[in-house]
């Protein structure tokens, strides 16, 4: 079967395409796992060794390392030294598998979907981990931004430009936007109330989000951003009497939500 003809295939049947993509999103969100693990470590590298066991060290024999199902058979412990596996692993794997069958349902069997995927993995894996840290990686948002500028000059249509100058501009302008909108609110905010308000990974975060999705929706990203934050900073500063609040993955939630309702958001405001 020809390429042709597989992708054929797939549009004639929905569902079967759909479960393809489910699993194989699945499979992906469980390399981001080992990513979200490996990546704060500056002495692990995200390729080598094959997966093993953090309390026990011990080997994960594929069949213990199957997305999804592994967690299940093994009810959540370690078969070798029966210490619980974290939840977030079944929940980065979901989550990514969704967001694979979201994006390509949304935009189809294109380039724009891939793109969009390699921004939403990237943002899953920096979100998860300033969740635990507080950091947000370079590794992550360096890649990201080349990875951003690059394809955006390559294959334009990912930025809904034919024009390939056009599609670079509004990647940089979006990347310099992205940047400047945090790096502004970063000095006021620490002017005002005296201390560190947003980090330089937040900075490099939005700038990321911008190189992939152009300065229109960086800017409703971030004007997103706030309302996603609203419960968890309540909660941080009540429950956990915490001050501060990791901002990279509202910066991502908003990222998301600019990508699939932007432009309606845009048009039932101004009424464009
Ligand atoms: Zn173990």
């Amino acid at each position: 079967m020809n390429v042709d003809a597989y992708i054929q295939f797939l549009r004639d049947t929905p569902s079967m395409a759909m479960t393809i993509i489910f699993i194989f999103g699945a499979i992906v969100g469980s390399f981001l796992n080992v990513c979200i693990y490996r990546l704060p470590d500056e002495q692990k590298s995200v390729i080598k060794p094959a997966s093993y066991c953090p309390m026990c060290l011990k080997p994960i024999v594929w069949y213990d390392n199957i997305p999804l199902i592994s967690y299940l058979i093994l009810r959540g412990k370690c078969r070798q030294c029966s210490a619980p596996i974290s939840i977030r692993y079944v929940l980065v794997e979901l989550a990514t598998a969704g967001m694979f069958v979201l994006t390509f349902s949304y935009f189809g069997l294109t380039a724009r979907a891939v793109f969009l995927l390699y921004l939403f993995c990237s943002l899953v894996v920096a979100s998860v981990i300033d969740l635990k840290f507080k950091i947000i990686p370079d590794e992550i948002t360096f890649y990201g931004m080349l990875v951003g500028l690059l394809f955006s000059f390559c294959a334009p249509q990912v930025q809904f430009e034919v024009d390939q100058r056009l599609a670079i501009a509004d990647s940089i302008l979006g990347l310099l936007c992205g940047g400047a909108i945090i790096y502004v609110l970063a000095v006021v905010g620490s002017y005002i109330f005296k201390k560190e308000a947003m980090g330089g990974g937040d900075i490099k975060l939005l700038a990321m989000i911008g190189a992939f999705v152009g300065v229109k929706y960086t800017v409703i990203a971030f004007l997103l951003s706030p309302y996603f934050a609203i419960i968890f900073a309540l909660y941080y500063k009540f429950v956990k009497k915490e001050a501060t609040i990791p901002y990279g993955p509202f910066l991502s939630m908003g990222a998301v939500a600019a990508i699939f309702y932007g432009d309606q958001i845009v048009v039932s405001i101004f009424g464009l």
